[in-house]
């Protein structure tokens, strides 16, 4: 199966990116069977046109993984979901049973030594909040699947080619004659594989492989937010039998700031000011995420009003311009009066044909008024 140019998954299933789930089962099942291994021996196109079905069906028959897939297409839709974890040999197996054991009695896909790729991994990078602003480069440590360097992924001691399995004499079929038809199973003294290990590696235990963390480097760029997710390509599992390496995708976690927010591009905070510059206005020392700045209060403004600065935002990620810090005023009503400042707040009001003192009476006295 090329890995460059993947088919869309609607095409591959025939079925337009409307249909139902009914009407996709219909359609793998359909192709599924005309292109089913036990169908179409040694034909080796069949074979990738049948995983291929396989791969479209898993996703399109996901309601969440199609709906990433809708979204993004197919570079991200590759990743798995939650935690990390790798997908390599995995689900194909488990849908395959699913669909096909009233079919086939429950029989499973047969294991080749054809080259598969590796499984892609998910690593969750937590950043603070001012990083998502500068961007940076960080190194990680991933847990991952390696070609064992004991029997370069031979599987056997020493690293000779494993031995052709005698039953099958390598195909990893046995055929035999029922009625009319010849009938093929997969090879149950090698699942498959066509060859057997006679002396496992016992660094890998046979498998080929070996877990190991590695320390890899990321460079995140500026304006990354939650759930951005960066591709390092071949920087995922090994590969089976000399596949090429799955992929690596950073899902990116910004921590919260404990004085501004972020609304896209847009950085935002809170600014209080008093009653006496909301009036008279002033100039203040706001924060940005790159040190203070002065701003000007015009004078008569209202709380609520926001102040917009152009440029002082989070970058496109793209490189498509850059967001605006918007500053938010809030004018604080003044709580512990000194005597001084009632008396003038007191002649602010009387001037101005204020009710002020006692505030609670005439409340109630005009509320009362509306019920006589
Ligand atoms: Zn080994
Ligand atoms: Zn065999």
């Amino acid at each position: 199966m090329s890995m460059a140019a993947k088919r869309d998954y609607y095409e591959i299933l025939d079925v337009n990116p409307n249909a139902t789930d009914t009407e996709i089962k219909k359609a793998y099942r359909r192709l599924a069977l005309k292109y089913h291994p036990d169908k179409n021996p040694d034909n080796r196109e069949a074979e990738d046109r049948f995983k291929e079905l396989s791969e479209a069906y898993e996703v399109l028959s996901d309601p969440q993984k199609r709906a990433t897939y809708d979204q993004f297409g197919h570079t991200l839709n590759a990743e798995g979901f939650g935690g990390f974890r790798s997908e390599g040999f995995g689900g194909f197996g488990d849908i395959f049973g699913d669909i096909f054991s009233d079919f086939f009695g429950g029989a499973t896909a047969s294991r080749t030594r054809r080259p598969q790729r590796g499984g892609d991994l998910r690593y969750t990078l937590e950043i603070d909040f001012e990083q998502a602003m500068t961007g940076l480069e960080t190194r990680i440590e991933i847990p991952r699947m390696e070609v064992c360097g004991e029997c370069r992924g031979q599987r056997s001691e020493g690293g000779r080619p494993p031995d052709p399995c005698p039953t099958c004499h390598g195909s990893g079929q046995v055929r035999y004659q029922q009625g009319f038809f010849s009938i093929s199973r997969t090879c149950s003294q090698c699942g498959g594989e066509g060859v057997i290990i006679t002396r496992p590696c016992r660094k890998c235990r046979g498998t080929g492989q070996v877990r190991v963390t590695r320390e890899t480097t990321v460079k995140i760029p500026a304006g990354v937010e939650t759930g951005t997710r960066l591709r390092l390509s071949g920087e995922g599992e090994a590969g089976i039998n000399n596949g090429p390496r799955g992929d690596l995708y950073v899902v990116i976690r910004v921590r919260d700031h404990a004085f501004f927010a972020r609304d896209g591009h847009d950085l935002l905070c809170e600014i209080p000011i008093s009653f006496a510059q909301a009036a008279l206005g002033a100039e203040i020392d706001v924060p940005t995420l790159s040190g203070k700045e002065r701003i000007e209060i015009v004078p008569g403004t209202q709380s609520g009003t926001v102040h917009v600065m152009k440029g002082k935002g989070f970058p496109d990620l793209h490189g498509r311009g850059v967001g605006d810090q918007r500053i938010t005023i809030q004018v604080e009503t003044p709580t512990h009066l000194n005597a001084r400042q009632r008396e003038l707040l007191e002649e602010f009001a009387r001037i101005s044909g204020e009710d002020v003192h006692p505030i609670s009476r005439s409340f109630l006295e005009k509320v009362k008024s509306l019920f006589d």
